[in-house]
């Protein structure tokens, strides 16, 4: 699950990490009592959406000589005006994709001078199985690029899980960061408040870009983008709190309710598979054969009629979906129940592309007897490579 900006600020705050004033607004009615409270004279304007790359956003309303995502603002009137601009506009970045997303909340905040622009993550890094800090002196700019262009000047420092953040992993830190002074003693208390928030809160991914030394020596947690796991936010009932479902694909969001591991993609052939690597080998087949899957969609081992009829709609209401495969291997799933459970869905909701169905495994006669008895237009298919290209061929 990932939250704002200035949600992932308020919990680093809660650990002790430096983080500007701010004020999160909704209408541009509240930006000059937001800016009124900051000490200014400089502001930022900043775009909450869940997608990094604001600055060098473009908002689609406003034409391409227009400013970005955030914006610096000298004055309350700047900010009032900024705010009016920006607040129900489309934010296209280098993550949104081409649809962009809607800005309906800023974060107005204290400005800061700026020396140097850091980059500093944290990320369970399973090639060592720690999680890691990631550390680099080119912040700010992206930080893709760097890896691809520079990646020595990108320093990875794993941490024993038992011993936590050592005064030798900070010192490294430190180093890679090039930080002295002022700067350096914040550095030493900041690493290990970001490794406990980062533990302690089940977060996947801590990135803080840029981290920045301002002119007067000390350091500043200038952006923050933050996920949790969601398989640990049963216990987190705080950081629940913080969900916005209206940046989230309503259709994962359905999913979600029947347990259903599902990703929306791009494509147009909907798939539904049980087991996340038949998942990923079913998209890959398609791949093979020229199409592309609009979802990544796992029912699980042992879905019920009742998910895979929730499955089948999620997928027949995604208006990009052109064609259906099903492949499933009944394993501990039992065909029959699979069968059923697409025949029940496609009566409830209608058939209007076509649907290819491979089934292998416990029950398959019997699955294979409900489909053909069904009297609906289903193609049966023998193996995952029949199944591929039939679905491919169907679709044209
Ligand atoms: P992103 O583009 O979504 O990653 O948003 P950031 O929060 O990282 O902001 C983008 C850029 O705006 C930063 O890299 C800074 O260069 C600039 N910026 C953000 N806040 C401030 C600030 O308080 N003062 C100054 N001078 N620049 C800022
Ligand atoms: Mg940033």
């Amino acid at each position: 699950m990932n939250i704002h900006e200035y949600q992932a600020k308020e919990v680093l705050k809660g650990y002790g990490a430096p983080v500007a004033e701010g004020v999160a607004i909704t209408s541009a009615d509240e930006a000059e009592a937001a800016a009124k409270q900051l000490p200014g004279p400089l502001y930022v304007v900043k775009s909450q959406i869940h997608a990094g790359g604001r600055g060098k956003g473009k908002f689609k309303e406003l034409g391409p000589d227009a400013k970005g995502g955030v914006r610096l603002a000298k004055s309350i009137e700047d900010v009032v005006s900024n705010a009016r601009e920006m607040l129900g506009n489309t934010l296209v970045t280098k993550q949104t994709g081409d649809d962009g997303k809607v800005v309906n909340r800023l974060y107005i905040e204290d400005g800061a001078d700026i020396d140097r622009e850091l980059y500093l993550s944290l990320l369970v890094d399973r090639s060592v199985g720690r999680v890691a800090f990631v550390a680099s002196t080119e912040g700010g700019m992206d930080i893709e690029t760097v890896a691809e262009e520079a990646p020595d000047k990108i320093i990875t420092v794993p941490i024993d899980p038992v011993a936590g953040v050592t005064a030798a992993d900070a010192e490294k830190l430190c180093s890679a960061l090039n930080l002295g002074g002022a700067a350096k003693v914040d550095g030493m208390q900041l690493f290990p408040i970001l490794y406990k928030a980062f533990t302690e809160k089940d977060m996947s991914l801590l990135e803080i870009n840029p981290l920045i030394v301002m002119t007067d020596g000390h350091l500043r947690v200038l952006d923050a983008k933050v996920s949790f796991d969601g398989n640990a936010l049963f216990r987190h009932d705080d950081i629940k709190a913080l969900r916005d479902e209206s940046e989230e694909d309503a259709k994962e969001i359905e999913a979600s309710k029947y347990d259903l591991a599902y990703v929306a993609l791009d494509g147009d052939i909907g798939c539904m598979v049980n087991g996340a690597g038949l998942a990923m080998a079913t998209m890959d087949i398609i791949k093979l054969y020229g199409k592309e899957p609009a979802n990544f969609l796992d029912v699980g081992g042992g879905a019920n009629k009742e998910k895979v009829t929730a499955a089948f709609k999620i997928i027949t209401a995604d208006p990009n979906v052109k064609g259906i495969l099903v492949n499933i291997f009944g394993g501990i799933m039992k065909c029959d129940v699979i069968a059923e459970g697409v025949v029940a869905a496609v009566k409830d909701v209608g058939l209007k592309v076509p649907l290819v169905v491979r089934l292998e495994g416990t029950n398959v006669d019997l699955g294979k007897k409900i489909l053909n008895e069904s009297g609906l237009a289903i193609t049966a298919a023998d193996d995952l490579d029949d199944a591929a290209k039939k679905i491919v061929a169907a679709v044209g």
